[in-house]
């Protein structure tokens, strides 16, 4: 049970910041916001990134290792958690199909978080990713207990992406490299919509039946790693 027992997780957590500082993911390439977490595979705990550190700075030993109820399990150095950790956390207890979480300040995700618009279905690809609508989560302050009951209420939808209203995105995946490349989906889908949308043209979205079937393959994906989570169990 000594460190090295969580090392995977944490280089896995440091390696994705890295990548997303350095595409611009975190708005401000100097920037400390947003954060990563992992799910500790066997345990109800997470490797989730420090609180109010410069990526560029941090070693995989500055990973926090944190109870999915929030109790620390080993944080190393002077640094505390992500203010977010609770954030991470209820989607941990509550997704079973989740095991990697970032929250980012991207551009354009940005742009329609601060709109308070969701994003329709508009492209398959991104739709059966993302989920049939990347809702908005209601305004909190960040790191609040009501951002946290805000996150948990949006969470049934079984969406793979979120806006965070007047903040930034909320992104979930099955595995860290799969949450990365939803965040490349969602910044991808929210540019067009950004640009479609200044043409000031009515935006199509997929047809209705393609947009059920987008909603019944994540309620499917959802359940299915439910049920193989009580088999483990
Ligand atoms: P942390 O540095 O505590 O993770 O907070 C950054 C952020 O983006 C808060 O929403
Ligand atoms: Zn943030």
């Amino acid at each position: 049970m000594g460190m090295e027992r969580y090392d995977g997780c944490k280089q896995g957590v440091l390696s994705a910041s890295l990548w997303l500082s350095g595409h611009g993911y975190f708005g401000s390439p100097r920037g400390t916001g947003g954060n990563v977490s992992v799910r500790v595979g066997g345990e109800d705990a997470m490797a989730i990134t420090p609180s109010g550190a410069r990526y560029q700075d941090l070693t995989a030993s500055d990973i926090c290792i944190v109870g999915l109820d929030l109790g620390l399990i080993e944080a190393t150095g002077a640094h505390k958690p992500s203010v977010e950790s609770g954030m991470h956390g209820i989607i941990y207890r509550n997704r079973p199909d989740v095991n990697a979480v970032v929250h980012t300040h991207q551009p354009y995700g940005s742009v329609l978080a601060v709109l308070g618009m969701p994003i329709p279905a508009l492209f398959d690809e991104a739709a059966f990713s993302l989920g049939r609508s990347v809702e908005v989560v209601h305004y909190a302050p960040p790191g609040s207990l009501e951002l946290v009951e805000n996150v948990g209420r949006k969470l049934q939808n079984n969406a793979n992406a979120y806006l965070m209203e007047n903040h930034g995105v909320l992104v979930l995946g099955e595995d860290l490299e799969q949450t990365l490349f939803h965040a490349e989906l969602l910044e991808k889908t929210a540019r067009i919509y950004c640009l479609a949308l200044s043409t000031g043209r009515e935006v199509r979205t997929l047809p209705g039946p393609v947009a059920e079937m987008v909603q019944a393959h994540r309620d499917r994906e959802v359940r299915e790693a439910g049920n193989r989570r009580k088999e483990k169990a």
